[in-house]
């Protein structure tokens, strides 16, 4: 509840002059509803809260790639890689030099994370 009373004139001037932003009396500057102290507090606390919850937003969430990821992904990679491979031997084998190193980084990058997965599963 906010009772006004103007600081420069010392008048009255009650709920009526609530939302004013100067006196209607003498026009001198009437202080907010909220004082700047419980406006810090305020801030404060927010920042606090916001802070608490950033941090638990920042731990990770996500779990260690399990072996069975590494066994799909990889054997993905690996079927991809010797599709693409099968596909540019037989159709383009005369422009398909580029295509061959990347289908070969994928067959040896997908079969290193699936036989990783593999290993991870068995022991
Ligand atoms: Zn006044």
């Amino acid at each position: 509840m906010s009772v006004i009373t103007c600081p420069a004139c010392n008048a009255y001037l009650g709920l009526a002059a609530a939302g004013a932003a100067e006196c209607p009396r003498c026009s001198a500057p009437l202080p907010t509803a909220q004082p700047p102290a419980n406006k810090k507090a305020w801030a404060a606390r927010r920042a606090a809260k916001r802070a608490e919850c950033n941090e638990r937003n920042n731990d990770p969430v996500g779990e260690p790639p399990s072996a069975e990821r590494d066994v799909v992904v990889g054997g993905l990679w690996l079927c991809g890689g010797l599709a693409v491979t099968a596909i540019s031997y037989s159709v383009a084998e005369e422009q398909g030099g580029g295509r061959f190193i990347l289908a070969w980084g994928a067959i040896l990058f997908g079969g290193a994370q699936f036989l990783r997965g593999l290993v991870k599963m068995s022991s």
